[in-house]
């Protein structure tokens, strides 16, 4: 009698340690560890669906090389304009300058997510900030380890979000398309500024507010019956990171950030929202602009 106790209490603590720690990690962290900084910056989020697999992106670097590729890509671009050496986006860095990446294990389901499409980034949004993430000195870049049911990646546009909502998020949903278009096709996590790199690229653009409607060359989507219709947020210049088209099928590799210097980086207009200008690239400017900038 008296082993069986014993055994039973040893079952019930492997039972219950099992449970609540099968997320847990070395190196993994389940907050936003505290700013060195100002804390005005993207804070990297790897969420699963209740129902998801952990791949560990946010733990074998998987996450930090799809980043690093997009910083590097947008720094060359960056370069002998506003600023000689060029600017990197503001990503939550730790002391050690890397990122600073947080679990977070949805209460969700993936077919919950995925069945909303381009519009599942709303319901992220809304699932992070109900655990508490959603500080509003940041903007959350969420890398989805689930599906999506129309889209690869998807974005909030503050400047289009009504009064009283908050549009901060961008999403990579990976792998995506359940029929693996997201990470077929020069996609995938890779050492390269590949299709993944430059959707990612794309939808922190948007949520750090590009293409803004004053941009001389901003594309509104037309009514076609498509799950773009009336969108903005994007230019008619192919190759560009922000071109785009209605179907949302893009040929084009991404060869620019606003070459011409006239729509969302380092151009003249006082009064329209400028990347090169954001609070959430460095170096910063004095009196740096938020996403939401000259919006009325
Ligand atoms: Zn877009």
């Amino acid at each position: 009698m008296k082993i069986f106790i014993k055994y039973s209490i040893i079952v019930l603590f492997f039972l219950t340690a099992n449970v609540y720690s099968s997320d847990e990690k070395i190196g993994r962290n389940f907050v936003d560890l505290e700013d060195i900084g100002d804390g005005y910056n993207i804070h990297v989020m790897y969420v699963i669906p209740i129902d998801g697999v952990d791949k560990e992106y946010d733990l074998n670097s998987k996450i930090s090389m799809l980043l690093y590729q997009i910083d590097k890509w947008f720094n060359s671009k960056t370069k002998d304009r506003l600023y000689v050496h060029g600017q990197n986006l503001k990503f939550d860095r730790k002391e050690d300058g890397k990122i600073d990446i947080t679990f977070l294990r949805l209460k969700k389901e993936d077919n919950e997510i995925s069945k909303e499409g381009i519009q599942a980034v709303n319901v992220l949004q809304q699932a992070i900030s109900s655990h508490g993430f959603n500080d509003p000195k940041k903007v959350y870049f969420i890398i989805y380890g689930g599906s999506n049911r129309d889209v690869c990646a998807s974005s909030q546009l503050p400047s289009y979000a009504s009064e009283g909502i908050i549009a901060n998020t961008a999403a990579l949903y990976y792998p995506g398309k359940r029929s693996g278009s997201c990470i077929d096709n020069n996609g995938g996590f890779k050492p390269e500024f590949n299709e993944t790199a430059k959707a990612a690229l794309h939808e922190i653009l948007h949520v750090l507010g590009a293409v803004p409607q004053c941009a001389e060359d901003h594309l509104v989507f037309d009514s076609e019956g498509t799950i773009n219709d009336r969108i903005g947020g994007h230019i008619a210049i192919p190759g560009d990171i922000m071109y785009s088209v209605q179907s949302n099928v893009t040929y084009d590799k991404a060869k620019y950030l606003d070459y011409k210097s006239t729509n969302y980086y380092n151009h003249n207009n006082e009064k329209c929202l400028d990347i090169a200008r954001s609070r959430y690239v460095i170096p910063t400017v004095d009196n740096p602009q938020l996403p939401t900038f000259a919006v009325k």
